[in-house]
């Protein structure tokens, strides 16, 4: 069977790599050429603190569209927010996290896609991604590597997500019934509306309330959420603000 395949038939084109405030244009350009290798051609560049210049343009030769067509946000929670999922990448064990393996990654991605965009979410060079900006993510995936080193590269880290993606769509068949998820605009929006009624009512600890949201988030994030679970969701939780409102009396 042939690995090549037309770029609009491909499932990869449900698929973004989202880049997190990235200093080195040069790994900026690498990465755009890694994708173009895997036929990958969704860039994002959230919080970037370097310009495309000369370097960026060296490190992706034939990959220049990659560059040209990637689109650029303030931060992570807009480039994510037409996304219905969305996975983090890290070298470092989270605790709270099950992690993936990239073949796991491939699997749940091939499984997801057309009906979802997926965004895989890769971090700074130097300290890699935030607790927060992993709480936005509903998976992730670490690269196995020798303990004594096990932090890749950047490029190198998308190069191989990109090639267990690349590997496995050639084989790939529409899954029976993978329905539509929630966006992660969505689900963001829910979370926020979560937890302001969970800290007014004391479940969760005003000074630190996204340790137990997090357990929460993965719960629902297991369930797979569509934009309908969401609303319903969120109608609850409007009902409920709604009586503890009524029940409390102005606040004095
Ligand atoms: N010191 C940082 C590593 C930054 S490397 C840290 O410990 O997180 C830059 C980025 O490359 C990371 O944010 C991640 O997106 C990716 N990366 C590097 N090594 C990886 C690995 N072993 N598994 C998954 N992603 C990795």
């Amino acid at each position: 069977m042939s690995l090549i395949f037309r770029m609009e038939d491909s499932p990869l084109g449900s698929v973004e790599i989202v880049l997190v405030g990235t200093l080195q244009s040069g790994n900026v350009g690498s990465v755009a050429r890694a994708m173009k290798n895997m036929g990958l051609v969704n860039l994002k560049l959230a919080g970037l603190q370097c310009t495309l210049d000369e370097q960026a343009r060296w490190m992706a030769p034939h990959a220049g569209d990659i560059l040209d067509s990637a689109r650029v946000y303030a931060g992570l929670r807009e480039a994510l927010a037409g996304a219905q999922y969305v996975i983090g990448t890290t070298a470092r064990d989270r605790r709270f996290r099950t992690l993936m393996t990239p073949a796991q990654m491939a699997e749940k991605v091939l499984s997801l896609v057309p009906a979802n965009r997926v965004a895989i979410v890769f971090g700074r060079e130097d300290s890699g991604l935030t607790n927060d900006e992993l709480e936005l993510c509903d998976e992730a995936v670490t690269i196995p590597a020798a303990p004594a080193m096990s932090s890749l590269n950047v490029a190198q880290a998308v190069m191989i997500v990109a090639y267990e993606l690349f590997c496995r769509a050639e084989s790939w068949g529409p899954a029976a019934g993978a329905g539509r998820l929630a966006s992660s605009g969505e689900q963001q929006d829910m979370y926020d509306h979560l937890r302001t009624l969970l800290v007014g009512i004391g479940f969760l600890n005003p000074h630190n309330p996204d340790i137990a949201l997090g357990k929460i988030k993965r719960l629902l994030t297991r369930a797979g959420l569509t934009a309908k679970d969401v609303r319903l969701i969120r109608g609850v939780v409007r009902q409920l603000q709604w009586y503890v409102d009524s029940t409390r009396g102005p606040e004095r």
